[in-house]
Protein backbone atom coordinates (compact mmCIF):
# COMPACT_ATOMS: atom_id res chain seq x y z
CA UNK A 1 0.00 0.00 0.00
CA UNK A 2 3.14 2.48 0.83
CA UNK A 3 3.75 2.46 -2.87
CA UNK A 4 0.51 3.86 -4.41
CA UNK A 5 0.03 5.89 -1.77
CA UNK A 6 3.41 7.41 -2.63
CA UNK A 7 2.16 7.28 -6.41
CA UNK A 8 -1.15 9.34 -5.32
CA UNK A 9 1.15 11.72 -3.33
CA UNK A 10 3.55 12.47 -6.21
CA UNK A 11 0.26 13.15 -8.58
CA UNK A 12 -0.97 15.54 -5.93
CA UNK A 13 2.57 16.96 -5.93
CA UNK A 14 2.43 17.44 -9.59
CA UNK A 15 -0.74 18.46 -9.69
CA UNK A 16 -0.65 21.58 -6.94
CA UNK A 17 2.86 22.44 -9.00
CA UNK A 18 0.99 22.57 -12.80
CA UNK A 19 -1.82 24.44 -10.57
CA UNK A 20 0.87 27.18 -9.20
CA UNK A 21 -0.35 31.15 -10.66
CA UNK A 22 0.02 34.49 -9.78
CA UNK A 23 -2.16 37.21 -11.25
CA UNK A 24 -1.21 40.32 -10.25
CA UNK A 25 -3.44 42.83 -12.18
CA UNK A 26 -4.77 46.05 -11.56
CA UNK A 27 -8.21 47.66 -11.01
CA UNK A 28 -10.93 49.99 -11.98
CA UNK A 29 -9.45 52.65 -9.42
CA UNK A 30 -5.85 52.09 -10.19
CA UNK A 31 -4.97 49.79 -6.83
CA UNK A 32 -3.38 46.51 -8.42
CA UNK A 33 -5.39 43.13 -7.33
CA UNK A 34 -3.10 40.01 -6.33
CA UNK A 35 -4.35 36.58 -6.48
CA UNK A 36 -2.66 33.10 -6.74
CA UNK A 37 -1.76 29.94 -5.45
CA UNK A 38 1.53 28.60 -4.81
CA UNK A 39 3.21 24.89 -3.48
CA UNK A 40 3.09 24.13 -0.07
CA UNK A 41 7.32 24.76 -0.06
CA UNK A 42 7.41 27.48 -1.86
CA UNK A 43 4.13 29.01 -0.09
CA UNK A 44 6.18 28.64 2.93
CA UNK A 45 9.31 30.17 1.57
CA UNK A 46 6.84 33.41 0.47
CA UNK A 47 5.27 33.66 4.11
CA UNK A 48 9.03 33.39 5.63
CA UNK A 49 10.04 36.32 3.66
CA UNK A 50 6.98 38.33 4.94
CA UNK A 51 7.22 37.69 8.21
CA UNK A 52 10.62 38.60 7.99
CA UNK A 53 9.97 42.37 6.16
CA UNK A 54 7.26 43.08 8.52
CA UNK A 55 9.73 42.40 11.67
CA UNK A 56 11.55 44.75 9.75
CA UNK A 57 8.83 47.35 9.04
CA UNK A 58 6.75 46.80 12.21
CA UNK A 59 9.32 45.78 15.01
CA UNK A 60 7.34 44.15 18.20
CA UNK A 61 7.84 45.26 21.31
CA UNK A 62 8.40 48.87 20.32
CA UNK A 63 6.70 50.50 23.47
CA UNK A 64 3.63 52.90 23.19
CA UNK A 65 4.89 56.49 22.78
CA UNK A 66 7.81 56.36 20.62
CA UNK A 67 6.92 57.38 17.83
CA UNK A 68 7.22 61.39 16.91
CA UNK A 69 4.12 63.34 18.25
CA UNK A 70 1.83 63.56 15.85
CA UNK A 71 2.14 60.54 14.10
CA UNK A 72 -0.47 58.17 14.42
CA UNK A 73 -0.26 55.51 17.06
CA UNK A 74 -2.57 52.98 15.37
CA UNK A 75 -1.16 49.82 15.11
CA UNK A 76 -2.21 48.79 11.07
CA UNK A 77 -3.93 45.57 10.78
CA UNK A 78 -2.38 42.41 10.10
CA UNK A 79 -3.19 42.42 6.30
CA UNK A 80 -1.44 45.85 6.28
CA UNK A 81 0.86 45.21 7.67
CA UNK A 82 1.28 42.24 4.94
CA UNK A 83 1.13 44.64 2.38
CA UNK A 84 3.77 46.79 3.62
CA UNK A 85 6.01 43.82 3.98
CA UNK A 86 5.04 42.48 0.12
CA UNK A 87 6.58 46.37 -0.87
CA UNK A 88 9.63 46.33 0.98
CA UNK A 89 10.24 42.59 -0.51
CA UNK A 90 9.76 44.01 -3.73
CA UNK A 91 12.03 46.91 -3.42
CA UNK A 92 14.78 44.69 -1.45
CA UNK A 93 14.92 42.31 -4.87
CA UNK A 94 15.17 44.89 -7.02
CA UNK A 95 17.80 47.08 -4.77
CA UNK A 96 20.05 43.62 -4.54
CA UNK A 97 19.65 42.44 -7.75
CA UNK A 98 17.75 39.46 -8.26
CA UNK A 99 20.29 37.16 -7.33
CA UNK A 100 18.57 34.42 -4.56
CA UNK A 101 22.10 33.30 -3.90
CA UNK A 102 22.70 29.67 -1.83
CA UNK A 103 19.37 28.39 -0.63
CA UNK A 104 19.70 27.91 3.48
CA UNK A 105 21.79 31.17 3.41
CA UNK A 106 19.71 33.67 4.15
CA UNK A 107 16.40 31.97 4.53
CA UNK A 108 15.13 28.96 5.91
CA UNK A 109 12.46 26.52 4.62
CA UNK A 110 12.28 23.89 7.68
CA UNK A 111 11.32 20.50 7.09
CA UNK A 112 11.29 17.62 9.44
CA UNK A 113 12.00 14.22 7.67
CA UNK A 114 12.59 11.45 8.92
CA UNK A 115 16.30 9.67 8.09
CA UNK A 116 14.94 6.10 6.04
CA UNK A 117 12.45 8.75 4.21
CA UNK A 118 15.62 10.46 2.83
CA UNK A 119 17.50 7.82 2.24
CA UNK A 120 14.82 5.50 0.35
CA UNK A 121 11.55 7.87 -0.33
CA UNK A 122 9.35 4.42 0.08
CA UNK A 123 10.41 3.96 4.17
CA UNK A 124 7.59 4.59 6.23
CA UNK A 125 7.62 7.99 8.22
CA UNK A 126 7.07 11.64 8.40
CA UNK A 127 8.40 14.78 5.79
CA UNK A 128 6.48 17.65 6.80
CA UNK A 129 6.86 21.57 6.62
CA UNK A 130 7.19 23.00 9.78
CA UNK A 131 3.24 24.26 10.17
CA UNK A 132 2.82 20.18 9.86
CA UNK A 133 2.26 20.34 6.08
CA UNK A 134 3.21 16.74 4.49
CA UNK A 135 5.71 17.30 1.20
CA UNK A 136 6.08 14.18 -0.92
CA UNK A 137 9.26 12.44 -0.38
CA UNK A 138 10.82 13.53 -3.06
CA UNK A 139 10.61 17.22 -2.58
CA UNK A 140 12.47 16.88 0.79
CA UNK A 141 15.23 14.71 -0.86
CA UNK A 142 15.44 17.99 -3.17
CA UNK A 143 14.68 20.54 0.01
CA UNK A 144 17.70 18.49 1.30
CA UNK A 145 20.61 18.20 -1.18
CA UNK A 146 21.55 22.03 -0.42
CA UNK A 147 20.61 22.62 2.98
CA UNK A 148 21.64 23.59 6.30
CA UNK A 149 21.17 20.01 8.19
CA UNK A 150 20.10 19.58 11.98
CA UNK A 151 19.99 16.03 12.97
CA UNK A 152 18.40 15.30 15.96
CA UNK A 153 18.14 12.21 17.99
CA UNK A 154 14.68 11.11 19.24
CA UNK A 155 13.74 8.47 22.30
CA UNK A 156 11.58 5.45 21.42
CA UNK A 157 9.01 8.15 23.18
CA UNK A 158 9.71 11.21 20.70
CA UNK A 159 11.37 13.11 22.90
CA UNK A 160 14.07 15.14 21.75
CA UNK A 161 17.48 13.36 23.37
CA UNK A 162 19.91 15.28 21.34
CA UNK A 163 20.78 18.03 18.85
CA UNK A 164 23.39 18.28 16.73
CA UNK A 165 25.35 21.30 15.49
CA UNK A 166 23.62 23.28 12.26
CA UNK A 167 25.91 21.98 9.30
CA UNK A 168 25.58 23.22 5.66
CA UNK A 169 24.94 20.18 3.32
CA UNK A 170 27.45 21.90 0.70
CA UNK A 171 30.08 24.31 2.66
CA UNK A 172 30.49 27.46 1.44
CA UNK A 173 34.03 27.05 0.10
CA UNK A 174 33.09 24.25 -2.06
CA UNK A 175 30.18 26.22 -3.19
CA UNK A 176 32.20 28.31 -4.84
CA UNK A 177 34.12 25.96 -6.27
CA UNK A 178 30.79 24.48 -8.11
CA UNK A 179 30.13 27.34 -8.76
CA UNK A 180 33.22 28.14 -11.07
CA UNK A 181 33.20 24.97 -12.21
CA UNK A 182 29.68 24.60 -13.63
CA UNK A 183 28.95 28.38 -14.04
CA UNK A 184 24.81 27.71 -14.02
CA UNK A 185 22.33 25.04 -14.35
CA UNK A 186 23.79 22.38 -16.47
CA UNK A 187 20.84 20.47 -17.83
CA UNK A 188 21.06 20.22 -21.26
CA UNK A 189 19.83 23.90 -23.13
CA UNK A 190 19.32 25.63 -19.88
CA UNK A 191 22.07 27.56 -18.25
CA UNK A 192 19.97 29.56 -15.89
CA UNK A 193 23.07 31.56 -13.61
CA UNK A 194 21.40 31.02 -10.29
CA UNK A 195 21.61 27.26 -9.13
CA UNK A 196 21.19 24.95 -6.40
CA UNK A 197 23.89 22.06 -5.62
CA UNK A 198 22.58 18.25 -6.63
CA UNK A 199 24.22 15.70 -4.83
CA UNK A 200 24.19 13.04 -7.98
CA UNK A 201 23.56 10.41 -5.34
CA UNK A 202 22.20 11.89 -2.42
CA UNK A 203 24.26 12.45 1.18
CA UNK A 204 21.20 10.50 2.99
CA UNK A 205 22.16 7.52 0.67
CA UNK A 206 26.22 7.68 1.70
CA UNK A 207 26.71 10.21 -1.47
CA UNK A 208 29.99 12.36 -0.77
CA UNK A 209 29.72 16.18 -0.63
CA UNK A 210 32.42 16.45 -3.14
CA UNK A 211 32.48 18.40 -6.48
CA UNK A 212 32.84 15.04 -8.26
CA UNK A 213 29.08 14.27 -7.07
CA UNK A 214 27.98 17.68 -7.28
CA UNK A 215 26.11 19.51 -10.10
CA UNK A 216 24.93 23.18 -10.47
CA UNK A 217 20.81 22.65 -11.18
CA UNK A 218 18.28 25.54 -11.33
CA UNK A 219 15.22 25.33 -9.25
CA UNK A 220 13.20 24.78 -12.04
CA UNK A 221 15.63 21.43 -12.92
CA UNK A 222 16.23 20.60 -9.85
CA UNK A 223 12.75 19.56 -9.20
CA UNK A 224 12.68 17.72 -12.68
CA UNK A 225 15.22 15.47 -11.16
CA UNK A 226 13.69 14.99 -7.90
CA UNK A 227 10.12 14.66 -8.50
CA UNK A 228 9.87 14.45 -12.21
CA UNK A 229 11.76 11.18 -13.40
CA UNK A 230 14.63 12.87 -15.01
CA UNK A 231 18.01 11.29 -14.16
CA UNK A 232 21.76 12.60 -14.12
CA UNK A 233 24.54 10.60 -13.59
CA UNK A 234 28.43 11.19 -14.27
CA UNK A 235 29.91 9.41 -16.95
CA UNK A 236 33.69 7.67 -16.68
CA UNK A 237 35.08 10.69 -18.76
CA UNK A 238 32.99 13.21 -16.26
CA UNK A 239 30.80 14.09 -18.29
CA UNK A 240 27.15 14.07 -17.36
CA UNK A 241 24.89 12.08 -18.44
CA UNK A 242 20.92 13.70 -18.45
CA UNK A 243 18.25 10.92 -19.01
CA UNK A 244 14.19 11.22 -19.71
CA UNK A 245 11.86 9.42 -17.44
CA UNK A 246 11.38 6.74 -20.25
CA UNK A 247 15.44 6.52 -20.21
CA UNK A 248 16.53 8.48 -23.35
CA UNK A 249 19.77 10.27 -23.20
CA UNK A 250 18.95 14.26 -23.27
CA UNK A 251 21.70 15.44 -25.62
CA UNK A 252 23.72 18.36 -24.57
CA UNK A 253 23.22 20.41 -27.48
CA UNK A 254 20.27 19.60 -29.27
CA UNK A 255 21.16 18.42 -32.90
CA UNK A 256 20.56 21.39 -35.42
CA UNK A 257 18.43 21.10 -38.39
CA UNK A 258 20.16 19.27 -41.31
CA UNK A 259 20.23 22.61 -43.56
CA UNK A 260 21.02 21.30 -47.07
CA UNK A 261 23.51 23.51 -49.47
CA UNK A 262 20.60 24.59 -51.41
CA UNK A 263 17.52 25.25 -49.48
CA UNK A 264 14.97 26.67 -52.02
CA UNK A 265 16.12 23.89 -54.92
CA UNK A 266 15.57 21.74 -52.16
CA UNK A 267 12.15 22.98 -51.31
CA UNK A 268 11.24 23.16 -54.97
CA UNK A 269 12.43 19.31 -55.69
CA UNK A 270 10.12 18.14 -52.55
CA UNK A 271 7.07 20.44 -53.55
CA UNK A 272 7.08 18.76 -57.33
CA UNK A 273 7.40 15.29 -55.52
CA UNK A 274 4.24 16.30 -53.78
CA UNK A 275 2.41 17.66 -57.08
CA UNK A 276 2.57 21.14 -55.65
CA UNK A 277 2.70 24.06 -58.14
CA UNK A 278 2.84 27.41 -55.99
CA UNK A 279 3.54 30.71 -58.10
CA UNK A 280 3.29 34.60 -56.91
CA UNK A 281 -0.52 33.98 -57.27
CA UNK A 282 -0.94 30.98 -54.88
CA UNK A 283 -1.73 32.61 -51.95
CA UNK A 284 -4.65 34.57 -53.42
CA UNK A 285 -8.46 33.25 -52.29
CA UNK A 286 -10.29 32.17 -55.37
CA UNK A 287 -13.67 33.39 -53.68
CA UNK A 288 -15.75 35.60 -55.47
CA UNK A 289 -17.98 36.40 -52.65
CA UNK A 290 -20.46 33.60 -53.58
CA UNK A 291 -22.69 32.78 -49.87
CA UNK A 292 -21.44 29.40 -47.83
CA UNK A 293 -22.83 26.66 -48.95
CA UNK A 294 -23.59 25.60 -45.64
CA UNK A 295 -24.98 21.85 -46.31
CA UNK A 296 -22.13 21.37 -48.36
CA UNK A 297 -19.70 22.49 -45.76
CA UNK A 298 -21.27 20.46 -42.72
CA UNK A 299 -21.05 17.47 -45.57
CA UNK A 300 -17.68 18.16 -45.62
CA UNK A 301 -16.61 19.23 -41.94
CA UNK A 302 -18.64 17.73 -39.78
CA UNK A 303 -17.40 13.93 -38.66
CA UNK A 304 -20.52 12.19 -38.20
CA UNK A 305 -21.86 13.49 -41.42
CA UNK A 306 -18.35 12.21 -43.11
CA UNK A 307 -18.98 8.66 -41.53
CA UNK A 308 -22.18 8.49 -42.33
CA UNK A 309 -21.87 9.34 -46.01
CA UNK A 310 -18.00 8.56 -46.88
CA UNK A 311 -18.72 7.58 -50.55
CA UNK A 312 -21.33 10.70 -51.45
CA UNK A 313 -18.82 13.21 -49.69
CA UNK A 314 -16.04 11.54 -51.32
CA UNK A 315 -17.96 12.03 -54.77
CA UNK A 316 -19.02 15.42 -53.70
CA UNK A 317 -15.77 17.49 -53.02
CA UNK A 318 -14.32 17.29 -56.12
CA UNK A 319 -17.04 18.66 -58.22
CA UNK A 320 -17.75 21.30 -55.46
CA UNK A 321 -14.56 22.68 -54.52
CA UNK A 322 -14.24 23.25 -58.56
CA UNK A 323 -17.54 25.16 -58.45
CA UNK A 324 -15.99 27.91 -56.42
CA UNK A 325 -12.53 28.29 -57.54
ZN1 LIG B 1 19.26 17.36 -5.56
ZN1 LIG C 1 17.99 24.70 -15.41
Amino acid sequence: WRRVDRKAEAREAERQHAGRALHVYPDEDGTVRIRGRLTPEVGALLMQALAAAREAVYPKNVPAGTCAPGVSQETPTMEQQQADALALLAETALHHGIDPGAPGERYQVVVHVDAPVLADADQAGQSVLEDGLRVPAGTSQRLACDASRVVMRHAPDCRVVEVGARTRTIPPALRRALHHRDRGCRFPGCGVRFGQGHHLRHWAHGGPTTLSNLALLCRRHHRAVHEEGYTLDRQADGELRFRRPDGRVLPEVPLPHEVPDDPVHAIRARHEAQGLVLHARTATPGWLGERLDLGWAIDVLHPLARSAAPIEWACNWPARHHSIT
